[in-house]
């Protein structure tokens, strides 16, 4: 989308770019085959502020406006989706505070994470993932405290986190209505961590169970109103989405370079594969997948700088662009032949990325059940 980017937005992509292949992409492969978490590499991106970019200025971070977050998270993901999502995992929670947290909650938060950290939102349970209503974690009050209790699982950063924010019922009879967000410090006696997943893909990312025993935090944790937090989490999935969106989007367009460049050296019957119809009508589907998911996104996102609901339209970014990077991602591997389905190519990898993409943040058929819901009025 060169065409609509500013100067400025350029010179930043470029040298995301370039740290990216230069610091990140040297050790990809190997972090993707051991599933390790690679905080070595986290610290260098800590570094170039990409843990912050859009979290405003006044509490430290890059302060960014989401247009250009987004450009900036679809070249990280473009060398690695598992770094962008334990870096996004920031942002999201951030969002929350950014929606309803007070000053002295943003710069708490600020400075767990500022300095290089990890910040988690926690909503996911073992009965509770599409239907948030069935959430069983409490946090009932006690004086000037909560005390939380439950499991919450599936989560990224859950291991790594300095800060978290959960979402806890206040009133169980009440469904989404009784959810509640809390800050809770990973210090908090009582918080620990549980079982982490060993997952397909996106494996630089780290995603665990988070357990809470009886965890005191004072009263002033709660964010914005009780009984809220469902409509603060829904709100900043709006903007989650789009990030996901922009991850999904550096998959695809690092899975049709892959596929485009190999067309042009693999030789069959005596003349490139790039060469033959089949090949090039792939690529130029691939490459309008992307491109309408990219402007789905971007269409979003331009929404959200102007202050319209984009629920609708952030929920068919988050569709399109991750359904857009499973397709191209298969037909990177079908351009690339036997070699394709070779670990020793990277297309494989970039499959096994791109499908949480459908999952997480609001499965792919929840995003419809929001987009039908507009539609009918249901
Ligand atoms: C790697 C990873 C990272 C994650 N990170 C986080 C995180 O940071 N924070 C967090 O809170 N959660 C996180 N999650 C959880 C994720 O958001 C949930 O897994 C997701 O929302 C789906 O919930 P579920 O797994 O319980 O599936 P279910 O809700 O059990 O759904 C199972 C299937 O049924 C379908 N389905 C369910 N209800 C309906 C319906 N009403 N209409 C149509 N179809 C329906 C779903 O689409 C899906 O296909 C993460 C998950 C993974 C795997």
């Amino acid at each position: 989308m060169g065409y609509i980017l500013s100067q400025d937005q350029k010179e930043l992509q470029q040298s995301v770019k370039k740290f990216m292949e230069k610091e990140i992409k040297p050790y990809v492969s190997e972090v993707d085959e051991s599933g390790r978490f690679p905080l070595e590499l986290y610290e260098k991106a800590f570094e170039m502020g990409l843990h912050c970019l859009g979290i405003p200025e006044e509490y430290g971070g890059g302060g960014l406006d989401l247009l250009t977050e987004l450009i900036l998270v679809e070249e990280i993901s473009k060398v690695d989706a598992g770094i962008a999502d334990s870096l996004g995992g920031n942002a999201l929670a951030f969002q929350v505070l950014n929606l309803a947290g007070t000053d002295s909650q943003k710069k708490l938060f600020a400075e767990r994470v500022i300095p290089g950290g990890f910040a988690a939102f926690a909503l996911t349970e073992a009965n509770a993932g599409s239907d948030s209503a069935a959430t069983r974690t409490a946090a009932t009050r006690e004086g000037d405290e909560y005390v939380i209790t439950g499991t919450k699982c599936f989560i990224t950063n859950g291991g790594v986190a300095n800060i978290y924010i959960v979402f806890a019922k206040t009133d169980k009879e009440k469904g989404t209505k009784g959810i509640s967000a809390f800050l809770v410090e990973r210090e908090r006696p009582g918080l620990s961590v549980g079982k982490e997943e060993n997952k397909m893909g996106i494996r630089a990312s780290n995603t665990c169970e988070v357990v809470f025993d009886h965890v005191r935090i004072p009263a002033d944790h709660l964010i914005g109103t009780e009984g809220s937090g469902f409509k603060y989490a829904m709100q900043a999935l709006d903007a989650g989405r789009l990030a996901v969106s922009a991850m999904a989007i550096g998959i695809a367009q690092h899975a049709l370079e892959e596929a485009a460049a190999y067309a042009k050296t693999r030789v069959t019957f005596g003349q490139p594969i790039s060469k033959f119809q089949a090949i090039q009508f792939m690529l130029a589907d691939m490459d309008m997948k992307i491109e309408s998911a990219r402007q789905m996104m971007v269409h979003a996102a331009t929404l959200a700088a102007e202050g319209i609901s984009y629920t609708r339209e952030a929920a068919m970014a988050k569709c399109i662009s991750s359904d857009a990077a499973v397709d191209v991602a298969t037909d990177a591997i079908q351009v690339l032949g036997g070699y394709g389905y070779s670990r020793e190519y990277p297309v494989e990898k970039l499959l096994r990325d791109a499908k949480i993409f459908q999952i997480f943040e609001g499965t792919n058929q929840i995003q419809r059940v929001i987009i039908s819901g507009r539609l009918l009025g249901s």
